[in-house]
């Protein structure tokens, strides 16, 4: 009943459908554990045999119908729902690559995804090449190596507001028989469903506006279903598994061998997985997902505006206005909005940036983004501090650069408080 409906209704009923007398809202499953009529359904479950739920790192009721729901919005084949979106990422790149595998990635990326590829996977002997993905295809081509496995994109890209040409990015990734993951955390399902354009798997902070309200951390992977993994260059996808006594992900679960694959094995060994209580809560903030996201963009196009007036301002990216670079790819991908995060840099660099947050009333000084509240961020103080000049440079954060995340407060009282930092700067 609930497939081919809007998605405003999705979100609402997508998932979790009770039958006669059950629960209205999503019940919370506080179980690690289930119980069986025989040993022989576990060994079937263990096996890969037989669909249940076996223990709570892997699948939980609760937390299955949270990720049916976002599938649904995103269009996917199935989802898989962990404790952090960094633990989404995790494991949906070490999902498909290797030690000797290479990675093409957007410069303008979340710090801690910046340093997932820079640092950690780098140890593990898969390299990364940073480029920016608003060059042409055939420049990008050149960043292609042989051992690329994956191409990776921001759909908004934070801090620095740069839109992702998905349709570009995904015929450079199918030209070349790879993946296109996007992470599409600021856009929301709400405002742009990247299956639509050609990506192939879809990941999500849902700490971020999925959640909505700052109350606690979660990631999701979709699998949109689309990508054909049996072209050799994904061997632990279409080559025996010999944990499930070599079982072959592509032959025994079609469209869905990634996400099953995610689940069933990296799931199993790196245990980042969510609690019952956090998909509950996630879910109450789906629930009311396109109404804050309608809201967060009108009241964001709002102070875009008021800001790109203001002589104090240097600048101010928001692809909506009509002086940003990405406004005709935003009129294209993101045709509602594109989110209440704004990025701006005031006159006078580092210093009066911080002055400017520092007399902020209302906007609390946070370390958090896309929340129901308005917030402001300094990158190159905080979540990108890690970075050289250079680097910040590339990934779009200069020294003074705010990030302003509007939340939805009364749009006069957002201005008010704005008005009176710009003024003691
Ligand atoms: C916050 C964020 C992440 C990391 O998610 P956590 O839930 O904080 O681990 C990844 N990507 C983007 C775009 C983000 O904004």
């Amino acid at each position: 009943m609930i497939s081919g409906m809007k998605i405003e209704t999705q979100c609402l009923h997508s998932g979790y459908e009770p039958g006669n007398g059950e629960p209205r809202a999503l019940p919370i499953y506080q179980s690690t554990t289930y119980t069986y009529d025989s040993t022989e359904h576990i060994g079937k479950l263990f096996d890969l045999t037989a669909a249940g739920h076996l223990y709570s790192r892997i699948s939980n009721p609760t937390v299955e119908c949270v990720e049916k729901k976002i599938a649904a919005l995103e269009g996917g084949v199935g989802a898989l729902l962990t404790a952090s979106g960094q633990a989404a990422l995790m494991i949906a790149l070490m999902n498909i690559l290797q030690a000797g595998d290479h990675v093409l990635a957007s410069s303008t990326i979340y710090g801690g995804t910046f340093n997932l590829f820079g640092v950690t996977l780098k140890k593990y002997g898969i390299e990364s090449t940073f480029v920016d993905l608003d060059l042409s295809l055939e420049e990008l081509q050149k960043f292609v190596k042989p051992n690329t496995r994956a191409v990776f994109g921001e759909t908004i890209a934070n801090p620095a507001i740069t839109v992702l040409d998905i349709e570009k990015i995904a015929a450079l990734a199918h030209r070349n028989g790879i993946p296109l993951l996007v992470d599409n955390t600021f856009a929301t399902p709400i405002l742009c469903r990247p299956k639509e354009f050609g990506a192939d798997i879809v990941i999500h902070s849902t700490s971020k506006y999925m959640d909505g309200h700052a109350v606690q951390l979660g990631g999701a992977i979709v699998d949109v279903g689309t990508f054909d993994w049996n072209n050799g260059k994904f061997p632990g996808l279409s080559e025996p598994d010999e944990s499930y006594h070599g079982v072959v992900y592509t032959k025994s679960f079609g469209n869905a061998a990634y996400i099953t694959k995610a689940r069933v094995q990296l799931m199993r060994d790196l245990g980042a997985c969510p609690t019952a209580m956090g998909a509950f809560l996630l879910n109450l903030g789906l629930e009311t997902m396109p109404v804050r996201m309608e809201r967060h963009c009108r009241n964001a196009e709002r102070v875009a505006e008021f800001l790109e007036k203001n002589p104090k301002v240097e600048f101010v990216k928001y692809p909506r206005l009509a002086s940003s670079p990405y406004k005709s790819l935003a009129g294209k991908y993101l045709p509602d909005g594109t989110s209440g995060v704004i990025a701006f840099s005031i006159r006078g660099g580092r210093e009066n940036a911080v002055r400017f947050m520092d007399s902020l009333k209302l906007a609390s000084n946070v370390v958090h983004v896309a929340d129901i509240r308005t917030c402001v961020l300094h990158p190159a103080s905080a979540t990108h501090r890690q970075m050289t000049d250079e680097q910040l440079i590339a990934a779009g954060v200069t020294p003074g650069l705010i990030r302003l995340s509007v939340g939805l407060e009364n749009i006069d009282d957002i201005l008010d408080d704005i008005s009176q930092a710009l003024e003691r700067v």
